[in-house]
This record gives C-alpha cells, structure tokens and sequence, in this order.
C-alpha cells in the first residue's frame, strides 16, 4: 500500500521522485507528494488525486529544484483523501513521509497538543513529524529518530528529512516495507525496487526496526538504539524492461500473457528428475510424514489458491487441511501446534494479516511454510522454509500470474505429499509431475482465445449482478473468477459452491441474471448440470466455462466458452481454465471504461490489517 521514495544525489531530484512514485502506482493511491531541499528550504508540492493532477500542480506552482528530498503516494488510512492529508507533512524542522498505520496516534496527539503543537491535518501520520521536532535537540536528528521510534505503536515505513541537514535523507521501519537503493554517488528509499531500478540494481534491504542514513558518502545503517550496523548489498535480478508494460496496454493483460512462462520457470525451479524437489528449501519427505494437519493462512486471491491446494493436497495425500483467512486466523485462538504445517501464501509478502498470522503459528510451535513471489518480503524471511515463485513483479493491482505460480508450486507440494505418505509410488509422482509440466501449454490455448473472453464480456456490459457456481475446483475457481471480476469492473458479482445455490441465494435468481458457470469437473458434471438447470428455469442468462466435448440439454446454456485441455487431469485444469475467467474480467473493465490496473479503493500489497 502506499509509495516512499526518497533521492540524495546529483540528478534532478523532483524527476527521480516522480519517476519513482510512477513506478509504485501499481500499490494503488489516492493522492501525492513530493518535498525538495532547494539550497536551505524545503519545497513541498501535495495534492489529493493521481500523479497526472500531481504533474499539473508541479505546472503551477514550479517544481522544486534540487538534489535531495523524499515523496509518497498516500492510501488513507486517517483523514480523507485531501490535499492537506496528503504526504510529505511537516512540523516543526522536520518532514515525513510515511507508509503504515501509527496505532496509538491518539493519544501521542494529546501529549503534543499539551506540549503546544498545532495539527494541521487528520492523519495519524503527522504526529511522527511532530514527535520528531520535540525529540530534536542539539542538531541530533538520530537520536530524535531513535526515541521517536520507541513511541510509536503499529506499522511504519518512514522518509524523514531536517531543515538542518539539506544533504540527508533518513528513513525507518517497522512492518512496512522500505529497500535502500545503492548506486555510484547517489542513493534511494524506496517501497519497492521497481522505484529505483532505472538507476541501481544493487539494494539494502531495511529490516524491522533498523535505521537508514543517505548522505554524500553513501548508506549508513543503525539498529533501533542508532548503533551503527553493517548490512549485505544484494543484486536485483529484474530488469526494467519486465517492469513494464511492453507494449500491452494495461500491466494486468501483460500479466495474463505472462502466465505460460512464469509457470514453467516455476516449475522448473521446484522440479528435478521429473518429480517435485523441495530438498534444497529444507522441506523433507520425513517432515511431510510427520505433518497431522496443514492450515493454508492467506488473503484474497491467494486464500483462494489455497481452497485449490486443500482440495489437491486432501484428494491426494489424504491429509486434513483447513483453508483460513488470514485476519480471522490471526484473533480467532486457532487450535494450532507441533505436528501441523502451518502454509502461508501471499504474493507481496508483505500481506500484514498473512504475517501476522505466520508469527503465530510459529509462536504456537507449528512449522511454516511460505509461498511468495517477493524473495526478499518479511514473509520469506520469517517463515521456516519458502518456496520462492517466479512469476517476476507483478504490477496490476489484480492479482493474475502470482495466483497460477501459487497453485502450480501447491500442486507439486501436494504430489510430494502423497508420494511422501506412500499413498501413491514413484511412478504416480512423475505421471502428475508431467501432466503438470503440460499446463503451460493449456494455458496458452486458453490466452488463444481471447477474443471469445472479449465476447463474453460485451455481453455483460449492462449488467449490475451476476452469480459464479461450480463444484469443488471449480468452486474453488468461481471464487477467484468472481472477485477478480468485482475487484476491476465494480459489478457486483457472487460466488456459490452450485449445489448450494438453492439453499438461499437462488432467491436472487431472476430473468436475465448471468450466471457464469465453470463446469471442467467431470466427476460432479451431471451434479453441475443440475444447478444449471435449475437456475435457467428461473430465466437465468447461462454462460457456461466447459470442455468442448460437454453436452447440455437444448436451451440451457446461452453462451460457452469450449476449452480443450490436451487431455489433463480434471484436477489440474484450474490453471489454464483461470486465465479464461482473469480476461473476461479484464475486458469487462476496459469495456466499462475502468483502468484494471489501478482498480479503485484497491491497494497491491495490504501492509495495513
Ligand atoms: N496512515 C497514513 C495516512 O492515512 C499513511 C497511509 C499510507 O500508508 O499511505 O495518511
């Protein structure tokens, strides 16, 4: 949620800023911000709205020259999206920026307020720039920022700059991200790497709790006391040109393209000799015998790649497994401990309620285990072992290709699983492992038919509501196809498991009202069938998501889209039969007039509870 950056170096400072809040665009934001040292003053530009009404207000009111500053691009938490609530805010000597959520701002506010400071506006975060002024003394901004950290409760990314010092950029955090960039003669704060990557591959990562210090010699790193520490300098392995958008004209479209090759990296990174490896990441076919229960903890979209592996893993290794939401596992006192596997899955890795509930289930004594695409997010870090998904950066705030790395790996997991169990042989474990490593292919079948998506989606321009059903995997695929539908189109839109469609919500059902149905599952196909018939008796608009060679009784079914899957497994055809369902919405979108990429209210990684 949210973008810091922050320069100190020769180039334009408002152009380096710039470029890198458009770059964290994809975090999702509803205003902007930028402070500059021009000589010995700070200039500050803010404006509630997009960088566009960001550019236009540089236009008027003159862009600050200079070398060194800090901006963000605001989600708010505290305060409407406003001018005077966006960031940087100052008081005093001192001007911030800040990601995250200061818990107890309340009451830091009294305190201020008895010490004679004014607020000018309702963000939680302006306190920290007030607390920051009352600590400063005797020209000592780390020791301010030292004692300003033990106060604060909650979740803070900080870009901190003093009047005092035009040559310094500091920066702090605690729960949010924040990565130093570290080039020749310059250096950068930013949320992400994408912010910097134009000018330095080579970055910092800050840790919980740990101090920065930009300056004309370069980062210096201190721990929450202000002790000097020394910290690794790492590599990026992206480049730019993945971080853009070549030539697609949204991220999200990219990305769905994007789907056969991250699944095959990903495959091939957690596939040796034809069947799933998870030795290098300390994950043991010893460990997977002993595991009584697997919970999977996620949010959104990766939750429901979790309601995928349940069903995998259960079917397969016939081991109990409990799919929960993140921030309801987290205060529920789940009856968790030694002999479960607690499996957190979350693209950013930076989800707040997904690590938080990971710190729990270590702290109740279970093992952990991360599927992330952000190798270098707190998750990967705090988690016993990690699977590390490839999918590359994904920027569409809707999340696509980091969802079918997720399943991908989890099915590998669950082939492992069993053949770890002895519930199937050897010779099992490298047939599903190359059904799997065919999926590529079907996926690309099913991007082929784009233009039929398109079609889809036209049909739906006037529609306000609309019901997904399907059974087991593709129930479970109902869920995402629905909520990426919402996420970007803003239509309202549900997901039922189909048999459960007459217990209640069939009441809704009415002429006209569409109803997308994903039918691959042949075993519970004639179930399906059923509940298509009984929403079409009610005038249901059908659209049916099947295999080519179904067939349904005359008049059912309005619209299809026929898939062929190459002979897959029926448990394996989520992947290819997700991308279908991730372009009508798509389509659904840009028909709408929407920006898929930057879906309102939405953020990209929830750092925030
Ligand atoms: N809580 C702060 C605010 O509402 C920061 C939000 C953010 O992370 O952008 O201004």
């Amino acid at each position: 949620m949210c973008g810091i950056v922050g320069y100190l170096g020769s180039r334009d400072c408002t152009s380096v800023l710039m470029d890198g809040l458009e770059k964290l665009e994809y975090r999702g934001y509803d205003s902007a911000g930028i402070a500059v040292f021009e000589g010995k003053e700070i200039k500050t530009v803010k404006t509630r709205g997009k960088l566009s009404a960001m550019k236009e207000k540089l236009e008027i009111e003159g862009r600050p020259i200079g070398h060194c500053g800090i901006g963000h691009t605001r989600w708010a938490t505290h305060g409407e999206p406003s001018d005077v609530n966006s960031h940087p805010h100052s008081n005093g000597r001192v001007t911030i920026v800040h990601n995250g959520i200061i818990e107890n701002y309340a009451e830091l506010k009294e305190f201020l307020t008895e010490q004679g400071y004014t607020f000018l506006s309702q963000t939680d975060s302006e306190v920290v720039a007030c607390l920051l002024d009352y600590y400063y003394s005797e020209r000592n901004p780390g020791r301010a920022i030292t004692e300003t950290i033990k106060e604060l409760r909650g979740s803070y990314a900080l870009g901190i700059i003093f009047k005092d010092f035009p040559e310094r950029v500091y920066a702090a955090r605690r729960g949010s991200p924040l990565i130093v960039g570290v080039g020749e003669g310059e250096s950068f704060i930013a949320s992400d790497i994408p912010a910097f990557l134009k000018y330095t591959k080579n970055y910092v990562l800050l840790e919980d709790n740990e101090i920065v210090r930009l300056d004309a010699e370069g980062a210096k790193f201190y721990d929450v006391h202000g002790i000097p520490i020394k910290k690794e300098v790492q590599t990026a392995e992206w480049d730019i040109e993945q971080a853009q958008k070549c030539g697609f004209p949204h991220y999200m479209l990219k990305e769905i393209h994007e789907q056969p090759d991250v699944v095959q990296k990903t495959l091939d990174s957690l596939v040796k000799d034809g069947v799933p490896d998870f030795s290098e990441i300390g994950l043991t076919d010893e460990m997977l015998r002993g595991v009584h229960r697997v919970f999977i903890v996620a949010c959104g979209t990766a939750m429901h790649a979790g309601i995928i592996a349940r069903y995998a893993i259960e079917k397969l290794a016939r081991v109990p497994v409990t799919v929960e939401i993140a921030s309801e596992f987290r205060y529920m006192e789940p009856i968790v401990g030694e002999g479960d596997l607690v499996i957190v899955v979350s693209q950013s890795g930076e989800t707040a309620d997904t690590k938080a509930g990971l710190e729990l289930a270590k702290s109740l004594g279970a093992k952990t285990l991360a599927v992330v695409n952000v190798k270098y997010s707190a998750i990967a870090r705090e988690a016993d072992m990690c699977i590390n998904t490839l999918a590359g950066p994904e920027i569409a705030v809707a999340s696509t290709k980091a969802y079918s790395v997720q399943i991908a790996s989890l099915y590998l997991l669950a082939f492992r699983f069993a053949y770890a169990r002895g519930i199937i042989l050897e010779s099992e474990l490298k047939r599903l492992t190359a059904q799997l490593c065919k999926t590529p292919d079907a996926i690309r079948r099913v991007i082929a038919q784009e233009d039929e998506c398109q079609f889809i989606a036209s049909q739906l321009i006037n529609t306000e509501t609309l019901f997904f059903i399907g059974r087991g995997f593709d129930y479970a695929l109902s869920l995402e196809g629905s909520l990426k539908l919402k996420e970007i189109t803003y239509i309202h839109s549900e997901a039922y498991a189909a048999g459960e469609l007459k217990h209640g919500t069939i009441s809704l059902i009415e002429h006209n009202v569409p109803v997308i149905t994903v039918a691959t599952q042949s075993k519970v196909l004639e179930k399906t069938i059923s509940n298509m018939e009984e929403v079409k008796a009610r005038g249901a608009f059908i659209i049916a998501l099947c295999r080519r060679e179904t067939t349904f009784a005359e008049g059912t079914v309005d619209l299809r889209l026929n898939f062929d899957f190459g002979g897959l497994d029926d448990m394996l055809v989520p992947l290819p039969t997700v991308c279908a369902l991730q372009l009508i919405a798509y389509y659904s979108s840009v028909l709408r007039g929407n920006d898929p990429d930057k879906p309102r209210n939405l953020a990209k990684s929830v750092t925030t509870e």
